[in-house]
């Protein structure tokens, strides 16, 4: 298979304008939840950037549980999302949630998430193989790591070889927190496949107060890097605040995660 470590032996190291992904420097990707506005999306930029996040996150096509929750902005989402690149130079990552969305997500997305609800979306994985855009595919809430694999190979077997994976965590009996963040799963991951690892510590446990500790533990555990969502206001966020760090919090994630990627 194109996923296994048997095709292909060395690391795949995927490059988006000099920001190299699953090579030996840390990648963070941060950002809000959704982008919510302007100004919200900007300074968030900003002051990820200059805590040395290398990508941009941001949902404008986001996939809620509750229908009556806010969905995302759109296409007005996606041109701040381009604003953002503009002005801060870092590449960008935003969820693409619908095969009919594809083509425009990609026109402002440097990388397509798919979302853990979408893992087995088959239609969706083979639609966005047939893109020259990178994919982060996000592990789905109750999925094998043999469904994740397979997943990731629906996306190669259309010519796409770009692929990162993203831990997110999955449910389990106990719900201390949001999810059970498998982070056992790094070392298996690298022994099976050749693609980059990311964990994503927000989702995973959905509360902020764990994201530090359990950042120093993705990359303690291997991982190629980390997802963080970030929001200048938390209390007020339109959604996922409960799991959001403050821009200052972030900053001393990064000192610490980067002390603890040199150190390996
Ligand atoms: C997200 O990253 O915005 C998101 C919705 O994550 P997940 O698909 O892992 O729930
Ligand atoms: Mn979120």
């Amino acid at each position: 298979k194109l996923v296994s470590r048997e095709y292909r032996e060395a690391d795949t190291i995927i490059e988006i304008n000099g920001v190299q992904i699953g090579g030996p420097s840390l990648v963070v990707m941060a950002g809000p939840c959704s982008i919510e506005g302007r100004e919200q999306l900007l300074s968030t930029a900003e002051a990820v950037k200059a805590a040395g996040a290398t990508i941009l996150r941001g949902g404008a096509f986001k996939p809620r549980t509750s229908p009556y929750s806010f969905q995302g902005m759109g296409e007005d989402g996606l041109k701040l999302l381009a604003e953002a690149r503009e002005l801060t130079g870092m590449p960008v990552i935003t969820e693409v949630m619908d095969t009919e969305q594809v083509d425009l997500v990609a026109e402002y997305a440097d990388i397509l998430q798919l979302g853990a609800r979408n893992m087995q979306n088959f239609a969706l994985l083979k639609r966005v193989g047939r893109t020259r855009r990178p994919v982060m595919l996000k592990r789905g809430l109750s999925s094998t790591v043999k469904d994740w694999l397979l997943s990731a190979e629906y996306i190669m077997a259309e010519g796409n070889q770009a692929v990162i994976l993203c831990e997110r965590g999955i449910r389990t009996f106990d719900d201390h927190s949001r999810g059970t963040f498998d982070l056992s799963v790094v070392p298996v991951l690298r022994e099976l496949t050749h693609l980059p690892i990311i964990v994503d510590p927000s989702h995973a446990t959905g509360r902020w107060q764990s994201i530090l500790p359990m950042s120093r533990a993705g990359i303690a555990s291997g991982a190629d890097g980390l997802m963080i969502e970030v929001h200048p206001n938390p209390a007020e966020a339109w959604s996922d605040g409960e799991q959001s760090l403050l821009p200052e919090r972030f900053v001393e994630l990064m000192e610490q995660v980067e002390r603890i990627a040199d150190a390996m």
